[in-house]
């Protein structure tokens, strides 16, 4: 749109001011761009903000009341990138400041959807919360399990390591959700009903990953240990702790592409499934008419249970 200007001069913007607000939001240089190329086009600051207006709700129960770290690219994907878990001055007052014990710095965190055009602003692509129950950072709220694999395996085979964590899960008597990292894994999440204090969630995590490693060597290990890693699945279970985190659902990631961690239905989790196709750009039509954890928070169920199960 062309504007003509105090001293008669005519200057071209190509976002008009109006556009530039998103939930009440203002989004400074909202034509900075963040991706290079999301399916064809680079995407700009502003589509983030308005990425994370279309998704924020169905998010927002995921991370609200729990802190959350942020990555941030002030200069785009591929420049420097700022992990951050502490509020910093000048921050958005959208965006809550929670104290935490063993912590005297405040936390970021998420609570409402204004919080999260604001993450924009400041070129935040991805959030990542604690895994607690909600204003309860002593107890586990969920576990995830993070398949990572390493360079030659295939996705067919995260995909298998999935399934087979959903069904160990499941004869301990909880239910367990898939989502797309954005990245090259899949995490499985297991919502929780009860207060279990972290120390005994992270060993039952890694008891079931411990297990499943047994069972297939050749296919899964739980060392952090990148050498012994060839060509297996390491079965992340450190996503299990009090300040550990991971990807929030639906958050972009900063990284080419623009993608998203996607929640699916496990009937999408098969041959043909391609992370890839979660962007920024796709998500928000996808996730409108997608089912995916429709039952999340009816599914949870008691970790102390599981926990006598597995014995
Ligand atoms: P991918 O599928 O590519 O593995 P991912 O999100 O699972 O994607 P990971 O490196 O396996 O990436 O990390 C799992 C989670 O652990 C992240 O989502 C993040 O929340 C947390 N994490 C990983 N590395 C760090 C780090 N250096 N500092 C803080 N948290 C981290
Ligand atoms: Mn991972
Ligand atoms: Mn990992």
């Amino acid at each position: 749109k062309a504007a003509a200007k105090a001293d008669g001069k005519v200057s071209t913007v190509s976002t008009a001011k109006a556009d530039s607000i998103v939930l009440g939001v203002t989004i400074s240089k909202p034509d900075k761009p963040l991706w290079p190329d999301v399916d064809g086009a680079p995407a700009r600051k502003i589509d983030l903000a308005r990425y994370m207006a279309a998704v924020g709700e169905w998010m927002l129960p995921h991370i609200k009341g729990r802190p959350a770290s942020i990555i941030r690219v002030p200069d785009g994907v591929g420049g420097e990138t700022f992990f951050q878990r502490h509020a910093m001055r000048g921050m958005s007052s959208l965006i809550e400041q929670v104290s935490v014990r063993g912590d005297r710095q405040p936390y970021i965190q998420f609570d409402r959807i204004e919080a999260l055009i604001a993450a924009a602003q400041i070129a935040a692509v991805e959030i990542h919360p604690w895994n607690c129950q909600p204003n309860n950072p002593e107890v586990a709220g969920r576990l995830v399990f993070d398949l990572d694999p390493a360079p030659g395996v295939t996705f067919e085979d995260v995909i298998a390591g999935a399934r087979e964590i959903r069904d160990r899960l499941e004869e301990l008597g909880l239910a367990s959700f898939c989502k797309t990292t954005g990245g090259k894994g899949l995490h499985v999440v297991t919502p929780l009903s009860d207060k279990v204090p972290w120390d005994a969630a992270k060993v039952f995590a890694r008891e079931v990953c411990a297990r499943m490693a047994a069972d297939a060597p050749d296919r899964y290990l739980i060392t952090m240990s990148k050498k012994a890693r060839e060509g297996r699945i390491f079965l992340d279970y450190l996503r299990n702790d009090r300040t550990s985190t991971a990807v929030a659902p639906l958050s972009a990631r900063a990284r080419p592409g623009g993608t998203v961690s996607m929640p699916l239905n496990w009937t999408q989790v098969k041959a043909g499934l391609d992370p890839t196709r979660y962007t920024i750009r796709t998500v928000p039509a996808l996730i409108a008419k997608s089912t995916a954890w429709e039952d999340y928070f009816d599914s949870a169920k008691p970790l102390k249970a599981a926990i006598k199960r597995l014995g």
